[in-house]
């Protein structure tokens, strides 16, 4: 999601410590816990509920996945009835959920996020209406009538019960039927009714949510955080009245039969255009010439090994649709579609956007292949990312648009290829969204505006602000805040390493993380250790840095001396983080020369250090100039200190 407000939940490190270990707690938010300070070594500070998961084998200090690494699947057939203006959405679905897990259930938890519509609050920003919510209208468990208590259930999960145990590497088989009224988007809508005939769904059916190694039962309330989900596969199919479009995550199984033969064959043709198609104009929808006229059609959707599924539909949005070659040894191609209001001019820009950030994306940064045959972006009001799918809202500004959906599109790689835990640890998929929406921008607008736009928009605020209450990012969320920590915090320490590493080293040591740990459930420790082996080079003092203390971006230059070839320049680091930056040197005759110093400068000494200069020259003056790793205190950045002038 692109958060535009950054501010942190308050929270000391005095309130660290409060348990010992987790366990499934009552609201579903494991207890933070005092990790031991980094002493040097092979090995960081870790929760003990970390800990165990690696000391059961399942992760290792190499980063890799060991050979007791398990995660559980499911198999998803759904099928989902809808008849805008009315607004309730029908569900049929079967699962195949499989228990690779060592560990006996003696139930099953859900995750029923439309429940939170009824109580409203939590990041969705819903609107409390009591008579939202999903209600499951029966369950056949292998067959057998299960118990589902709608009455139970207020929020957004539910521990079932199970009569018969599922065993480990065992399976099961539910047949489920349900049903929940669609509300009006409130604030964030991530899901809603857009307009009376344009619905976006998503978080629609009722999901096994996530058993892990580290914490069992995601048992976390849908709130702060946004995904943790099994990687899936879906089959779903969409019955809407003759005249609806249905946009979703999958490729589309029946083009033919659900379109008329002019828009099925624009839809073909856009498949291995560059050039923008109109499958639909909105003269089209009216002309209800696009769809096949059948009282109804049913658009059927698959994907496998993803995380999610989404859906949009209208009778009157544009639909446009092209491609691009993201790998020009193989000349694949992935399709990109907009799915809009005619009157949102940003979003006829939408396909080209696409097409350039997926062919950016793959080949530059994080230079991985974009791993989905399609994207589409959908306007709704939400800037919120879904596998396959954006939900981003109206922008006036062009730049901003596209900024906004390069930032849902760079989602695609955490937390979608990435299986993280973001409802938990925001800052290994917010990090990377902001860092490559950032490192998009250069290219697009020129390297003085992406500066200028990541500092305003990302570390303007959080650096100028109270940092007494400032939480290491490793906080896990909620006590963490998905705020700085998440978003621009995070982001820095990804630029700053690859500051440090250089661009080569860090996308070696990247693609390691990538590698190890795509369609997975990595942790924290996963990357800090994936980056370590992929460098060949112990991180770690680097990691306790920045993720462990609760640090910010303030330097001082308290003096410059002139010593054998050059000046030795006294810098003391005020907040703590090891950020890289230049030292501005003014001579005596005018020129000036600027001295890069990445973050190695710190591996010794994080609170002061001497950076020495080579120069023939005399030095007039020398100024800090940390770039985008904003100073919160400018004013000693400077020597000589420039007397202030007394006005009487
Ligand atoms: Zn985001």
């Amino acid at each position: 999601m692109l958060k535009t407000l950054t501010f942190s939940a308050f929270l000391c490190l005095a309130a660290l410590g409060a348990s010992a270990q987790y366990t499934n707690s009552p609201n579903g938010v494991p207890p933070l816990e005092k990790m031991a300070p980094y002493t040097g070594g092979a090995s960081l500070p870790m929760p003990s509920y970390i800990a165990k998961a690696f000391s059961k084998g399942g992760h290792t200090i190499s980063g890799k996945p060991a050979k007791n690494y398990w995660e559980n699947h499911g198999r998803y057939d759904i099928a989902i009835n809808v008849n805008p203006p009315h607004s309730t959405v029908r569900g049929v679905e079967h699962i195949t959920y499989f228990n690779n897990s060592p560990d006996k259930m003696d139930s099953l938890n859900w995750k029923l996020i439309v429940n939170n519509h009824r109580t409203g609050g939590g990041r969705g920003g819903a609107t409390p209406n009591p008579d939202a919510g999903i209600s499951v209208d029966n369950i056949t468990i292998n067959g057998v009538q299960g118990t589902w208590d709608n009455a139970a259930i207020s929020g957004t999960v539910y521990m079932m019960p199970l009569k018969k145990p599922l065993m480990p590497h065992d399976s099961i088989k539910m047949d489920i039927t349900w049903h929940y009224l669609m509300t009006r988007s409130g604030t964030g809508g991530r899901e809603a009714i857009i307009d009376s005939t344009t619905f976006y769904i998503a978080y629609f059916y009722p999901r096994v949510s996530v058993y892990d190694d580290y914490k069992g039962w995601d048992t976390q309330p849908f709130g702060a955080g946004e995904f943790y989900n099994d990687f899936n596969d879906y089959k779903l199919s969409v019955t809407v009245p003759k005249n609806f479009v249905v946009v979703a995550t999958g490729e589309l199984q029946n083009p033919n039969e659900v379109m008329s033969p002019a828009a099925a064959q624009r839809y073909k043709t856009s498949l291995t255009s560059d050039s923008t198609i109109h499958v639909s104009t909105l003269q089209d929808m009216l002309a209800h010439t696009v769809t096949a006229q059948n009282a109804t059609n049913t658009w059927r959707f698959a994907a496998t090994n993803i995380s999610d599924m989404a859906v949009a539909l209208s009778d009157h949005y544009d639909w446009d649709s092209g491609s691009v070659i993201t790998d020009d040894k193989t000349g694949r191609r992935v399709n990109m579609a907009a799915f809009f209001n005619d009157n949102a001019d940003d979003f006829h820009h939408d396909v080209q956007f696409g097409r350039y950030s997926l062919r950016w994306f793959s080949n530059n940064w994080p230079g991985v292949q974009y791993p989905f045959p399609k994207s589409t972006a959908v306007q709704g009001t939400a800037d919120m990312e879904f596998p396959m799918m954006m939900n981003d809202s109206h922008q006036n500004d062009l730049g901003f648009a596209e900024m906004v959906q390069d930032h849902e599109q760079a989602h695609t790689y955490m937390p979608f290829y990435m299986g993280i835990n973001e409802s938990f640890y925001a800052f290994m998929d917010e990090g990377w969204a902001t860092t490559l929406e950032y490192l998009i921008g250069i290219p697009e607008k020129g390297k003085k505006a992406a500066d200028d736009e990541f500092k305003s928009f990302r570390i303007n605020r959080w650096v100028h602000g109270n940092h007494a209450t400032e939480t290491p990012i490793i906080t896990p969320l909620p006590q963490g805040g998905n705020g700085s920590n998440s978003y621009g915090k995070a982001a820095l320490s990804y630029l700053a390493l690859k500051d440090m590493l250089g661009d080569d080293l860090f996308k070696k040591a990247l693609h390691n993380y990538m590698d190890n740990w795509h369609s997975k459930h990595p942790v924290p420790w996963d990357y800090f250790y994936s980056m370590n082996t992929g460098a060949g080079k112990n991180l770690n003092w680097f990691f306790n840095n920045w993720f462990f203390i609760p640090g910010y971006c303030d330097l001082s230059l308290d003096n410059a001396k002139e010593v054998k070839g050059g000046y030795d320049l006294s810098i003391k680091n005020i907040g703590g983080f090891a950020i890289p930056f230049d030292v501005v040197a003014t001579y005596d005759d005018g020129t000036t020369e600027t001295f890069h110093q990445t973050p190695i400068v710190w591996e010794k000494d994080q609170k002061a250090i001497t950076v020495h200069i080579k120069t023939g020259k005399a030095l007039k003056s020398a100024t800090l100039d940390n770039g985008i790793y904003m100073d919160a205190n400018e004013k000693d950045n400077t020597w000589p200190v420039v007397a202030a002038t007394v006005v009487k």
